[in-house]
């Protein structure tokens, strides 16, 4: 296909975003850094100068939409650049399509921005002024995703991420301070703090000190948390281990300087489980971390993901992981069944589950764990919650709860909203209600007039 004609005015550019919230925030950073050159972003194919793609390449079926995305893009456009988790990957996007203008790994704002620059010019001198300050979100106003830091040195057996991400980079805290505030500034309500290993965060640099409007802060986790919380909005933590350090932050719960919400990434229960994918924290006893830290903050929910029929799991070792499901009670639970990622150690190892049984047990877990979830929610039944507005339709308020992290957790419906028009919250307000019922996954709820 013949490559659109360069106009005089200002360059146009596509963005396909795909892939996991870090993805999101890459393109975030891309797409700032067009606007901040002037660039156009185009909502269609027809209207752009040229497309850029942020892939994922994290399982087989993300490689699949990643690859179709992109020729979709060559057919539609013809001047593609692709960019993110799948360019890492070897040659796979180039050996399907040769005629892709550029190819880079992820977080690589400055190699994408050079291929655009040499196949679509800048015309003019950077806008910065058309800038907003807060830099360009996929995320709706009132929520933001915080990327705290890049890549992970662990090394789990089942994932790519490292050979495609690199050993952690921490972001330093003064610039990561900096993006939280200009966003707070912006109407942003509730941040999202996210990294491959949040717990991580500044053993790369040794925790250092910087210096935030003249304040000392160290880079590590807790201290950055501390320092989150001044801003007044929600701060949501996720993909934590339970490393011995995160007790530091159940106080900063208790006191509501962050979410009492914890997103740690379990994968399993099993010792022998554990140590064969290679997982960080894993010879903690959770179990005993868990009951302390609900005993401390009840308010505490826990989200986690397991994966079901790893290598070798037998009978026995799955059932240790419903037991655990039992006796730890996590408020969220999100599960998979193993399958081989191309590049991934895991595949080596013996003994593969047989896909029926994974299949088998995975109905078993997410049915135990339904009930679990439904319990969870019926308890709070009765009770009054925070909840924050994500939208507002003909039926009521579409809301969450502080136990709800958004598109992954469940919702809040607020159905008596038309009772109070002399007073209609707005989203992204932060209101009162009272839990009337709730099922599996979701609750509805009455609004507090808290005029009354
Ligand atoms: S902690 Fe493990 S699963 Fe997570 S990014 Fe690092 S290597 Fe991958």
């Amino acid at each position: 296909m013949s490559a659109k004609p360069q106009s005089a005015s200002p360059g146009r550019v596509g963005f396909i975003s795909l892939g996991c919230p870090k993805a999101t925030v890459d393109s975030e950073h891309i797409l700032t850094q067009l606007r901040a050159e002037g660039y156009l972003i185009s909502p269609d194919y027809a209207g752009a100068d040229l497309v850029v793609v942020n892939t994922c390449g994290f399982i087989d079926a993300a490689v699949e939409e990643s690859l179709d995305t992109i020729g979709e893009a060559l057919n539609e456009n013809g001047k593609v650049i692709v960019t993110g988790c799948l360019g890492a990957k070897g040659d796979i996007v180039r050996h399907a399509y040769p005629n892709v203008l550029a190819v880079t790994g992820p977080h690589a704002t400055k190699e994408v921005m050079d291929a655009v620059h040499e196949h679509l010019p800048p015309q003019h001198d950077p806008f910065v002024d058309l800038l907003p300050p807060q830099g360009i979100r996929l995320t709706p106003k009132h929520y933001a995703y915080l990327k705290i830091s890049e890549g992970c040195n662990h090394r789990c057996t089942f994932c790519i991420i490292p050979s495609m991400r690199g050993d952690l980079v921490s972001r330093p805290v003064s610039d990561v301070l900096l993006e939280a505030e200009r966003l707070a500034a912006a109407g942003v309500k509730e941040l999202l703090v996210i990294s491959q290993d949040t717990s991580a965060y500044g053993v790369d640099v040794k925790y250092k000190t910087e210096f935030y409007n003249g304040r000392p802060v160290k880079t590590r986790m807790t201290e950055l948390c501390e320092a989150l919380s001044a801003l007044g909005i929600w701060v949501r933590l996720h993909y934590v281990y339970p490393y011995p350090h995160v007790d530091e932050v159940i106080p900063l719960m208790i006191a509501g300087k962050i979410l009492p919400y914890l997103d740690i990434p379990f994968q399993h229960a099993n010792p022998r489980i554990l140590k064969a994918m290679k997982r960080p924290a894993s010879s903690e006893n959770t179990l005993s971390r868990i009951q302390q830290w609900r005993q401390d903050c009840p308010e505490l929910a826990i989200r986690s993901t397991f994966i079901v029929g790893f290598p070798g799991e037998t009978e026995d070792e799955f059932q240790e992981l419903l037991d655990f499901l039992d006796a730890a009670q996590l408020d969220r639970v999100g599960a998979f069944t193993y399958s081989p990622v191309e590049g991934a150690s895991a595949n080596k190892l013996a003994d593969p589950v047989d896909p029926e049984l994974q299949q088998e047990r995975l109905a078993r877990f997410m049915a135990k764990q339904a009930k679990i979830s439904a319990q969870c929610l019926q308890n709070k039944i009765g009770s009054v919650q925070q909840v924050l507005i994500d939208d507002i339709d003909d039926e009521g308020i579409v809301a969450r709860s502080t136990a709800d992290a958004p598109d992954i957790d469940g919702m809040v419906f607020v159905s008596d909203a038309e009772d109070m028009t002399a007073d209609m919250p707005q989203v992204g307000d932060i209101i009162q209600v009272r839990i009337t019922h709730s099922d599996e996954h979701d609750m509805w709820a009455t609004r507090i007039n808290e005029n009354s």
